[in-house]
C-alpha cells in the first residue's frame, strides 16, 4: 500500500465555538488516515472554517476562501458564514461545497468527494480525545450549540440556531479523556453558560457512579471531580449562577466569571434585549464578592448603542466604578448585517462612539491597573503556557488565554519550568495587564 495520504490544509477562522468544531473536523480527518498540511501548496484540497459574527469578520472569512482558491484551487467552506451561501457564491463561485456551523457530515462528504480517504491502519492512531488546535495543556469543552436569545446586535440565534445542550454525560467523559490526555485546564463554553440544560428540562444523566442534572451547576460539580482548572465563560446573570459561586469559594471551580454585561442602562439593555436580571446587578456581584472574596470578573461591554444618551453613556461609567470589574473589553457599537438594532433610531455618531470609547477604556485601565497592583507582594499559583528567552508567560486563576492578562516569571527558565507546569509566582511588579514575578516554589 503507498504511503502516500491524500492532503487536506485547514483554515480555522473565529472563536472557541468554531474552533471546537474545527477540533472535530480535524479529528475526523485524522481518523480516516488524511495528512493535515500546513500549507496551500502541499494541500489536495483546503477547508476554511469561518467566522460571520460581524462584518470585519465576514470580510476576513471572504478573504480567507478567496486566498484559498488562487493558491490551491480546491476550497470547502464551512461554519458561521455557511448560513450565507449567497454571499460566498456570489463573491467566489468556484468553492466546492458550502456548509453551516457544526456540520462535520457535510464537510467529511464533501472531502471524501473531492478526495477520497485512503486507509491505512498504521497511520489510523490518535488520541481517544482527538486533535486539539489549543497548546496540550488546556482545552475549550462547548457544551451547548445556539441560543435561545435575541440580542437586537447579534445574529448568532439565525446563525446556529436555538439552544441546543450537549447531554452532560457525554460532556464529562469528554472532559475526562482531555484530563487523560495531559490538559490541566478546562474552558467551557457556548453561547449562553447558564442557559445550559433548559432545552432539555435538565435531564439528569449516569455518569461515573452517580446523576448528574443536565444543568450549569451540576456539570461544574461534576468538572470539579476531575482536579483540574475549570474556568467559566460566557455566563448570564440570572438568578441560579449565585448558585456555582460557593463551589468557586470552595476551590472546586476557578474563581472567575465571564459574564457580559454589555452595558448598564437599564433602557439600553432593554433596547438590546439582553438577558438576566439588570435591576440589582451591582448587589448581586456584591454578594458574590462576599462569598468569594478572591473572585474574577471580566465582562465586555459595547459604547455608543443606538439611541445612548451622554448621560446613559455616564451612568455606564458609574457603573465600572461601582462594579469594579478585573477584566474588561469594549467596542464601539457597530452594525451587523441582518441585526434587529440596525432599525433603532438614533444612532450615536462614529466620532462620539469612538470617544465615548477612550472614555470608557481609560476608566477602566485605571481600575485594572489599581486592581493588579493590590496583587504585589501576594503569591499566585499560576500556569505556565510558554517559555520565552528567560521568561516563563504564566497565567493565574484570573487570567483566561488570550482574553486575559500574563504573568511573566522572571526567572522561569532558570527553575526550569515547562508548559502545562502549576508554579507559585511572587508578584513583583504590575501594569495595566500583566504581573511580574518570580518562582516562590513549584506547585
Ligand atoms: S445571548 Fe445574545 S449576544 Fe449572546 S449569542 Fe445569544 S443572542 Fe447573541
Amino acid at each position: 500500500m503507498s504511503l502516500q495520504q491524500p492532503k487536506v490544509g485547514f483554515v480555522s477562522l473565529g472563536c472557541p465555538k468554531a474552533l471546537v468544531d474545527s477540533e472535530r473536523i480535524l479529528t475526523q480527518l485524522k481518523v480516516e488516515g488524511y495528512d493535515l498540511v500546513q500549507t496551500y501548496d502541499d494541500a489536495d484540497v483546503v477547508v476554511v472554517n469561518t467566522c460571520g459574527f460581524i462584518d470585519s469578520a465576514v470580510a476576513e472569512s471572504l478573504d480567507t476562501i478567496g486566498e484559498a482558491l488562487a493558491e490551491n484551487g480546491k476550497v470547502i467552506v464551512t461554519g458561521c458564514l455557511g448560513k450565507r451561501a449567497d454571499l460566498i457564491r456570489q463573491a467566489h463561485p468556484g468553492v466546492l461545497s458550502i456548509s453551516g456551523p457544526q456540520d462535520y457530515q457535510s464537510v467529511m462528504e464533501a472531502v471524501h468527494t473531492a478526495l477520497p480517504p485512503k486507509h491505512d491502519p498504521f497511520l489510523d492512531l490518535l488520541p481517544d480525545y482527538g486533535l486539539k488546535l489549543t497548546p496540550h495543556h488546556f482545552a475549550y469543552l462547548k457544551i451547548s450549540e445556539g441560543c435561545n436569545h435575541r440580542c437586537t446586535f447579534c445574529i448568532i440565534p439565525s446563525m446556529r440556531g436555538d439552544l441546543v445542550s450537549r447531554p452532560v454525560d457525554e460532556v464529562l467523559r469528554e472532559a475526562e479523556k482531555l484530563v487523560r490526555g495531559g490538559v490541566k485546564e478546562l474552558l467551557v463554553v457556548s453561547q449562553d453558560t447558564s442557559a445550559y440544560g433548559v432545552d432539555v428540562k435538565y435531564a439528569p444523566k449516569l455518569w461515573r457512579t452517580g446523576m448528574y442534572e443536565t444543568r450549569m451547576k451540576a456539570l461544574c460539580e461534576g468538572l470539579s471531580e476531575l482536579g483540574v482548572w475549570t474556568r467559566l465563560h460566557y455566563v448570564y446573570p440570572y438568578p441560579h449562577v449565585d448558585d456555582v459561586i460557593p463551589l468557586m469559594a470552595d476551590g472546586k471551580l476557578l474563581p472567575y466569571l465571564d459574564i457580559p454585561f454589555q452595558h448598564a442602562s437599564p433602557r439600553i439593555l432593554k433596547l438590546m434585549k439582553r438577558p438576566g436580571a439588570v435591576d440589582k446587578t451591582l448587589e448581586r456581584i456584591h454578594n458574590w464578592r462576599n462569598i468569594c472574596p478572591e473572585l474574577t470578573l471580566r465582562s465586555t461591554f459595547i459604547v455608543g448603542f443606538p439611541g445612548e444618551t451622554e448621560q446613559e453613556f455616564e451612568d455606564l461609567l458609574d457603573f465600572l466604578d461601582e462594579a469594579q470589574l478585573d477584566r474588561v473589553g469594549a467596542f464601539a457599537y457597530s452594525p451587523v448585517t441582518g441585526a434587529k438594532a440596525n432599525d433603532l433610531p438614533n444612532p450615536v455618531p462614529e466620532g462620539v462612539k469612538q470617544e465615548r470609547l477612550a472614555r470608557f477604556m481609560q476608566r477602566q485601565a485605571d481600575i485594572s491597573a489599581t486592581k493588579l497592583e493590590a496583587k504585589v507582594g501576594s503569591v499566585q499559583t499560576c500556569i505556565v503556557d510558554a517559555i520565552d528567552g528567560e521568561l516563563a508567560i504564566a497565567r493565574s486563576k484570573a487570567d483566561a488565554p488570550e482574553i486575559d492578562g500574563l504573568v511573566q516569571i522572571q526567572d522561569g527558565r532558570e527553575a526550569g519550568l515547562r508548559p502545562g507546569e502549576f508554579v507559585q509566582v511572587r508578584i513583583m511588579g504590575s501594569d495595566e495587564h500583566d504581573l511580574y514575578g518570580e518562582v516562590e516554589y513549584n506547585a
